[in-house]
């Protein structure tokens, strides 16, 4: 089969490579009919992800059709249309059972880290792909949902929506602000809106993005380079700042943003992926009753974020900015990596 495989920093690939097999049991191989590219694989790219050896086939999001399955496997079928979600559950481990499948034990990779597509194993972005615990790691596509919407289920969806908002308890009535307007914080404003929120903030540095961010279910947006952006944001709260700030970039600067903005008693959630470390003075802020999360997502709410696509309450489609043929990926990771010009959000990659 053709694969995009990764050969160190800044170096990549579409090649032939040997078609995946079954290994174990409880294994599946997919033929891949959609798949995308995520800000994570430029990282990867960049070198910033060491984990990640020359050889790996890259890629951790994807739609396809089951061609084989492992012998334990019997809630799924040859022909079978799945979602492949970006973290492998086995189901069966502690933190799987408590839903925290981002720290799934089984032994596969590396035990304790359920984002392994692309990573420590062999990803999506392929012909075919081995999916290890397929019965607890993949989803069926609905009847009527395209491809190309069922691919957002496999990470940024759950991504925005466990980390940022659920971890972040927006509630009704509340102010949010989202730190970040790319992908993965359009993903948490798209959702925000399931819970109530009174207002959302898109907030970025390009204003391309922050306008965008309207049709995402944000009703504000603040330009972060604008000298007085915080007391835009102040502005729209009641003087007190927000009660939710979702920090949707991984840098230094947008945790300070994020941290200037929420009141007393509000919430961070932190879903950046962060290389450096950030400042917390705890010694002025613990007075002020603020819940800080941070996490890697679960992907134990795409059931039901499943359900919303389904029935037309997840207005995402603002999400597919470019399509290329899969055997294309060297120009949709070109025009992907160029996101400020070319104005992409989701490249999407059809077999
Ligand atoms: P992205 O690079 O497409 O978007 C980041 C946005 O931040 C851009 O629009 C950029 O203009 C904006 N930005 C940069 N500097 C800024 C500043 N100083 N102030 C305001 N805005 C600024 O990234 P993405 O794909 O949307 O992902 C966002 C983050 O989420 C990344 O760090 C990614 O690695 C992370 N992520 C985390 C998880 C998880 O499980 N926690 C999963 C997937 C992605
Ligand atoms: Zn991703």
């Amino acid at each position: 089969m053709k694969a995009l495989v990764y050969h160190g920093p800044g170096e990549k690939s579409w090649e032939e490579v040997p078609d995946p097999v079954i290994l174990k049991p409880t294994d599946a191989i997919v033929k891949i009919d959609t798949t995308t590219i995520c800000g994570t694989d430029l990282h990867i790219l960049k070198g910033d992800v060491p984990a990640v050896t020359p050889g790996r086939i890259l890629g951790h999001e994807g739609v396809g059709t089951i061609t084989e399955i492992g012998s334990a496997v019997t809630d799924l079928a040859v022909g079978d249309h799945v979602i492949i979600s970006c973290v492998s559950a086995c189901g069966k481990c502690d933190f799987c059972k408590r839903g925290v499948y981002s720290h799934c034990r089984a032994d596969e990779g590396a035990p304790g880290i359920g984002w392994i597509f692309g990573h420590l194993i062999d990803g999506t972005q392929a012909e075919f792909v081995r999916v290890p615990f397929a019965e607890t790691s993949l989803y069926r596509v609905p009847e009527g949902v395209a491809d190309e919407l069922a691919v957002l289920i496999s990470d940024i969806l759950p991504t925005g929506h466990e980390i940022g908002v659920r971890y972040g308890a927006v509630s009704p009535g509340d102010v949010v602000a989202v730190v970040g307007a790319g992908p993965v914080g359009l993903a948490a404003m798209a959702t925000a809106g399931l819970y109530g929120p009174s207002r959302v903030i898109a907030i970025d540095t390009d204003a391309n993005r922050v306008e965008q961010a309207k049709r995402f279910g944000a009703t504000d947006g603040v330009v972060a380079s604008d000298p007085d952006w915080k007391e835009q944001v102040f502005a729209l709260t009641d003087g007190l700042g927000v009660d939710v700030a979702i920090e949707a970039v991984g840098i230094p600067a947008t945790w300070d943003m994020s941290l200037d903005v929420v009141r007393p008693a509000g919430h961070i959630a932190n879903v950046g992926v962060h290389g450096k470390p950030v400042e917390f003075h705890l010694e002025q802020k613990w007075i002020e009753n603020i819940t800080i999360t941070t996490g890697l997502v679960n992907t134990n709410t795409s059931p039901m974020l499943i359900k919303l696509l389904a029935q037309g309450k997840l207005d995402v489609a603002g999400f597919l900015s470019h399509h290329f043929a899969l055997s294309d990926i060297i120009s949709a990771y070109d025009t992907f990596g160029r996101a400020a010009e070319t104005k992409a959000l989701k490249v999407i990659l059809s077999a």
